[in-house]
């Protein structure tokens, strides 16, 4: 009786604990839990590293303690996961979504732009146009243009 008691308390430990590394990777990644590839994720820092928006910040007094633990988690991960950019240490917070962008060079488009607010999108555009949100963005409405022309053509 005891051992089975022991069991179960170490299958319900295994369990929150896969449930919360799930909501960490939804937080991140969105509901897919799936990053980008490395090569887009590379493709993105290297932007990011040379945009004047990408500013150093002491990023733990800039969140409020829950967001910084979310952000902390997140970084746990992403060390287990060994996801890791060329010139990772010089890439920071970006300054117009106050997002930490070795975090952000990983998560799906979809995600950004259902969570981006509409003013940061503006600023992106006024402020950084060649800011890999709004390239990648631009792609993939042209993508559905496309799409959309060879649906017509084929009527
Ligand atoms: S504006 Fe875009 S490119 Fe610049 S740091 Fe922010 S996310 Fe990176």
């Amino acid at each position: 009786m005891r051992e089975l008691r022991e069991t179960m308390k170490q299958f319900h430990k295994m369990l929150k604990a896969g449930v919360t590394a799930w909501k960490i990777r939804r937080d991140w990644f969105g509901d897919s839990g799936v990053p980008v590839s490395p090569e887009l994720a590379q493709q993105r820092a290297d932007i990011c590293l040379k945009c004047p928006y990408n500013q150093e910040m002491p990023v733990w007094e800039l969140f409020a303690s829950a967001v910084a633990f979310a952000v902390k988690q997140q970084l746990k991960l992403k060390s287990e996961l060994k996801l890791r950019v060329n010139g990772e240490e010089n890439l920071h917070v970006c300054s117009a979504c106050l997002c930490v962008n070795s975090l952000k060079a990983w998560t799906p488009l979809k995600f950004i732009l259902e969570y981006t607010e509409p003013e940061v999108m503006d600023s992106f555009h006024k402020e950084e146009p060649e800011c890999w949100i709004l390239l990648e963005q631009q792609e993939q409405q042209n993508l559905q243009h496309d799409n959309k022309d060879q649906r017509i053509s084929e009527r």
